[in-house]
C-alpha cells in the first residue's frame, strides 16, 4: 500500500506522466481513499503549471526540489 510520503516523493513524476503504469495505479488508488494527497496534488500541479507557464525553457529543478520539501513537512506536520 503506497503511504502519503511515498505519494509526496513520486507525486511531480506523477503530475509529469513519467510513472510506470503500476505506479499510476498506486497512485490513484491512494488518492481514491486519501482527500489530503487529493488536495496535495491539486496544488502540486497548479505549481507545476505556473512554473511552466512562467518559464518558456526548462522547469526550474531547484524550485521543484523545494515544493517537494515543503511537501514533505507538512506531511510530517500531518503525523
Ligand atoms: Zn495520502
Amino acid at each position: 500500500m503506497l503511504m502519503c510520503r511515498d505519494l509526496a516523493r513520486i507525486a511531480s513524476d506523477y503530475i509529469d506522466g513519467e510513472l510506470g503504469p503500476m505506479d499510476k495505479v498506486s497512485v490513484k488508488m491512494h488518492l481514491l481513499m486519501c482527500g489530503h494527497c487529493r488536495t496535495f496534488i491539486g496544488n502540486l500541479r497548479e505549481s507545476i503549471d505556473l512554473m511552466k507557464a512562467h518559464s518558456s525553457q526548462q522547469v526550474d529543478e531547484e524550485l521543484i526540489q523545494k515544493i517537494d520539501e515543503r511537501v514533505a513537512e507538512s506531511l510530517r506536520l500531518k503525523d
